[in-house]
């Protein structure tokens, strides 16, 4: 009788034993399947890999320089702030390489 009790996945809708569901995670409630629980077992380790990646990568920065004062600096190219931190204008321009290189033989 008890053996033929199913119960259904959260995660994947699985109709599945319940000796096979487990908890998600440690602080979670969810009750998954085994497949399930093993597949999230996966991402969780391959997103620590991705954001250890992204964290690498975000080090991508823009060079910026501000017409009002000249003052030059980089951000991380995800900040959208035009503004420049030295005086606070709304003057800051990208500086590409043509730019700096003009303003070197000025
Ligand atoms: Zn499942
Ligand atoms: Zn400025």
């Amino acid at each position: 009788m008890f053996d033929d009790l199913i119960v259904v996945c959260r995660k994947c809708n699985k109709k599945v034993h319940p000796s096979e569901l487990r908890r998600e995670n440690q602080n979670s409630d969810v009750m998954v399947c085994s497949s399930c629980f093993n597949k999230a077992k996966d991402v969780s380790n391959s997103l620590e890999e991705i954001q250890k990646e992204i964290s690498s990568s975000k080090e991508e920065k823009v060079k910026y320089y501000c017409e009002a004062c000249g003052f030059k600096f980089t951000r991380n190219k995800s900040i959208a702030n035009k503004s420049c931190p030295y005086c606070n204008k709304d003057a800051v321009k990208q500086a590409n390489i043509k730019l700096v290189k003009e303003v070197k033989d000025m």
